[in-house]
C-alpha cells in the first residue's frame, strides 16, 4: 500500500543511480531483516540520490549514512526502514510528526505511506534544500517547519506517530506530550557511544509500554535553532 506514489520521472538514473541500484538496496534490507513489504517497496521507489550531493551520488544505494553538510548525515536505509516498520507496525498512522527532517528523506519515505507527515528541523538551510526535494517529488502531504523539535509542533497535536532522527538522553517532554494516548514513538537515546533505538506505545491509560529495537548511531538532538 502506498498511498501517494511518486511520479515515475522522479525515478530517473543511470549507473549507481538506476533502479537496479534501488533493487539491490531492497534485497539487501530484506536480507537484514526488514519484513514490512510496504517498507521495502517505498525505498525501492525512493530517489536517495535526490537527497546528497552530486559528489556522492554513487554511494546514495549503499547501506550507509551519509554526510548531508552542517555536521548531519542522512541515515543508513537499513535504519529508515526499521523506524519506518517499527511506526507502521500497529496500523498506518494518520498524523506523523518527525523531528529532524535533515535531507527530507525520512519524511519523504513517510509520506508515501502515511495520509499527513509533519516534519521539524532546526537548521534553516537544509530545511530549505528538503523543502525543494518534497515539491520536485509532488509531494503535498509534508508540512514543514523551522523551529527546535524538543518542543515538538504543539498546534497540530496530537499525532499518531512520532519519530525522532536525532539521539537525546531522553524524550523530550513536550514531545512525548503531544503523542496520541495510543500512538507509537520511535527515537534513538543515549550518548554516540552507547545509543538504543527505542519503541514507546501508549497503553490508552497514560503509561507507555517500551522496547529497545536495535543499537544504531544517530547525530545527536540539539538544542534551540540554528
Ligand atoms: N531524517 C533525516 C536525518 C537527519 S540527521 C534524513 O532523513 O535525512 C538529524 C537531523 O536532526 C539534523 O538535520 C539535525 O539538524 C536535526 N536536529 C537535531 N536536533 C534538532 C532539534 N532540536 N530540532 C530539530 N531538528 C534537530
Amino acid at each position: 500500500m502506498n498511498v501517494h506514489p511518486l511520479p515515475p520521472s522522479a525515478l530517473k538514473g543511470e549507473g549507481m543511480t538506476s533502479q537496479r541500484a534501488r533493487d539491490r538496496l531492497a534485497t539487501k534490507l530484506k536480507e537484514e531483516g526488514i519484513r514490512d513489504q510496504r517498507v521495502i517497496d517505498v525505498i525501492r521507489n525512493t530517489p536517495r540520490h535526490h537527497f546528497i550531493d552530486q559528489a556522492l551520488h554513487s554511494r546514495a544505494y549503499e547501506n550507509t549514512a551519509l554526510p548531508i553538510g552542517h555536521g548531519q548525515t542522512i541515515s543508513q536505509p537499513w535504519v529508515v526502514a526499521r523506524m519506518t516498520e517499527a511506526l507502521l507496525e500497529f496500523g498506518v498512522p494518520q498524523k506523523v510528526l518527525e523531528i529532524g527532517t535533515g535531507s527530507g528523506y525520512q519524511a519523504v519515505v513517510l509520506a508515501q505511506l502515511v495520509p499527513q507527515v509533519y516534519t521539524v528541523e532546526r537548521i534553516e538551510e537544509l530545511l530549505r534544500q528538503a523543502r525543494r526535494r518534497f515539491r520536485q517529488l509532488g509531494l503535498s502531504n509534508i508540512r514543514s517547519r523551522h523551529d527546535d523539535g524538543k518542543l515538538g509542533w504543539a498546534d497540530e497535536a496530537p499525532f499518531d506517530a512520532i519519530i525522532l532522527t536525532a539521539a537525546g538522553d531522553a524524550i523530550p517532554h513536550a514531545v512525548l506530550d503531544q503523542l496520541s494516548p495510543t500512538g507509537v514513538l520511535v527515537a534513538p537515546v543515549g550518548s554516540p557511544s552507547n545509543q538504543m533505538l527505542i519503541r514507546m506505545r501508549g497503553d490508552g491509560q497514560g503509561d507507555f509500554i517500551q522496547e529497545e529495537l536495535a543499537a544504531v548511531s544517530f547525530v545527536p538532538l540539539l538544542g534551540g535553532i540554528g
